[in-house]
């Protein structure tokens, strides 16, 4: 790569925060990493407890080539660094009257399962596909690859194309108001609403157009990193150290650093610094909040509902549960019902669905023998103020209860050892404004407009990526937003 002799700061080494400071480092800054924590990855990092290893956020792994890209770009193979595998079936999703369905990789496989145990017919689940594929190739483009910030985007051909469809795209109706006219069985309307808390979202609320989740993950496939979630995180880490990126770990910036409406560079405990472009990875409205205390605030985009947030417990369970896989679902059995008490009521539901991640089942080692590291998590609220303490005493008796329920088994005697995080966990842990773990919500259909974009507009040098900004949250569009970033600073 050729030098050019400016600096570049990050503030966060989440998965976004280091993208991008691969990227940078590639058009030939010089690139350092500040990071509040003592450990990488932000969301995506890991614990180990009593000989049990834990992935402590994502789980589920989509869109691979945006990490591959980053080894590409910076002249190295992939696999000689970091490897994943395709599933088969991703999930299996439990319901309380004993029925089990797996959803498969592909759409004529995923559609014959379902036409097998609902009512719904195949054929209309391969038209419903197909349908969500177009809406993902229409809005792709727009929503993903692209500053929904810069006025020239918008007169690209593939953009004008749809635009032209938006009428397509969903944008008029919900989630749920489009699955239930595709669908008649309960069942399959809500393993698809499900796909709204990828982005912490309630189905009855989030416009259609996020239906387009279940086709990169059902078409485009799911994959397992080898090793876990958290090589995703330590093969870039370590990629960016050898193109000669600086971390600085347990380092938090207090403040960036602006000097008549240009930036300067930033404050940490020990010094001012100064750089030539600043990145912040930390959440938007914590920037705005903590680091940039004079500036004129985008009031209207920080106000912006923020999305739901987690209780996790990280469970070492003494047990190998066969009918398990690597993603399984327990569905609550009133859906709607359960995110109205998370979005309007503010607290838990009594009868929560339950996601129960299980990594030893590809990673052996993850677990000792016969036994399994369980990632136990429910959808809750962001942090209001709630009496968590409580809430999670509860969640625990409801998780244990119904796991116990539908599995015919007591897995009480079988945990081992246990942590939790719950949403002011999250919070303190990655300063994500109120512990909401993706930024904002997306329950209305301007949200994805609403969101900060990746740079500022008062402040010339500085930028923001993460999943708190364009185009949003989860481990590709926070790769995505890193490089829409980069993009738009200059060599
Ligand atoms: C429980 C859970 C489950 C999830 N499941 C999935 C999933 O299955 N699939 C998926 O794709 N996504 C999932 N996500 C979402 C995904 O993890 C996030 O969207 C993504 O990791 C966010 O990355 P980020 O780069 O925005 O930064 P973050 O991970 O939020 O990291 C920001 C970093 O900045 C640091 N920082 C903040 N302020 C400062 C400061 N002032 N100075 C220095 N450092 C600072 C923080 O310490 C942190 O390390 C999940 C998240 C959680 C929590």
């Amino acid at each position: 790569m050729k030098e050019n002799n400016k600096s570049c700061a990050i503030i966060g080494a989440g998965i976004s925060g280091i993208a991008a400071a691969i990227r940078m480092r590639n058009k030939g800054y010089s690139v350092t990493v500040f990071e509040a924590n003592s450990f990488p990855g932000g969301k995506l990092s890991t614990e180990s407890n009593k000989g049990y290893r834990f992935d402590m956020g994502p789980s589920v792994f989509t869109l691979p080539q945006y990490v591959d890209e980053l080894f590409i770009l910076s002249g190295k193979n992939p696999r000689d660094h970091f490897n994943y595998i395709p599933l088969d079936p991703v999930y299996r999703y439990f319901f309380e009257d004993g029925t089990v369905i797996d959803g498969y990789h592909g759409k004529e496989k995923y559609a014959e399962e379902m036409s097998a145990k609902t009512i719904d017919k195949k054929v209309d689940v391969i038209r419903y596909l197909n349908k969500t594929e177009e809406m993902y190739n229409l809005t792709a483009e727009i929503f993903l690859h692209n500053s929904l910030h810069k006025f020239k985007n918008f007169f690209t051909k593939r953009v004008v194309k749809g635009l032209l469809n938006f009428g397509k795209i969903g944008a008029f109706d919900t989630m749920n108001g489009a699955n239930q006219k595709a669908f008649k069985d309960k069942k399959l309307v809500q393993i698809l609403n499900r796909y709204s808390t990828y982005n912490g979202s309630s189905p009855y609320l989030a416009p259609a157009t996020l239906n387009v989740i279940s086709h990169v993950e059902i078409e485009k496939g799911a994959f397992y990193p080898v090793g876990g979630m958290f090589s995703i995180t330590s093969s870039l880490v370590e990629l960016a150290k050898e193109i000669g990126v600086v971390f600085n770990f347990s380092t938090s910036v207090r403040e960036i650093l602006v000097e008549n409406k240009k930036l300067k560079g930033i404050r940490t405990d020990k010094a001012n610094l100064n750089f030539d472009v600043v990145i912040s990875n930390m959440d938007v409205y914590n920037s705005y909040l903590k680091l940039l205390p004079m500036a004129k605030k985008p009031i209207n985009t920080l106000r912006q509902p923020k999305s739901s947030s987690g209780i996790i417990f990280y469970w070492g369970i003494k047990h190998d549960f066969k009918q398990l896989g690597l993603h399984n679902i327990f569905f609550s059995e009133n859906y709607e019902e359960e995110f109205d008490t998370i979005f309007s009521k503010n607290t838990i539901y009594a009868d929560p669905t339950i996601y129960v991640n299980i990594t030893s089942k590809h990673t052996a080692t993850d677990a000792p023998e016969g036994c399994e590291n369980w990632f136990a998590f429910i959808n809750t609220p962001n942090n209001t103020g709630q009496d968590w303490d409580l809430l999670v005493n509860k969640a625990r008796e409801r998780m244990i209860e119904k796991v116990n329920r539908i599995l015919k088994t007591d897995i009480r005697p079988m945990i081992e050892c246990e942590m939790v995080f719950d949403p002011r966990v999250i919070e303190s842990r990655t300063s994500s404004a109120f512990g909401a773990i993706y930024g904002n919500a997306s329950n209305n259909k301007f949200s994805a407009f609403l969101r900060h974009a990746n740079f500022s507009k008062e402040i010339k040098g500085l930028y923001f990526c993460g999943g708190s900004v364009h185009p949003g949250p989860s481990i590709p569009l926070c790769l995505l937003s890193a490089k829409i970033t980069t993009a738009l600073v200059g060599s």
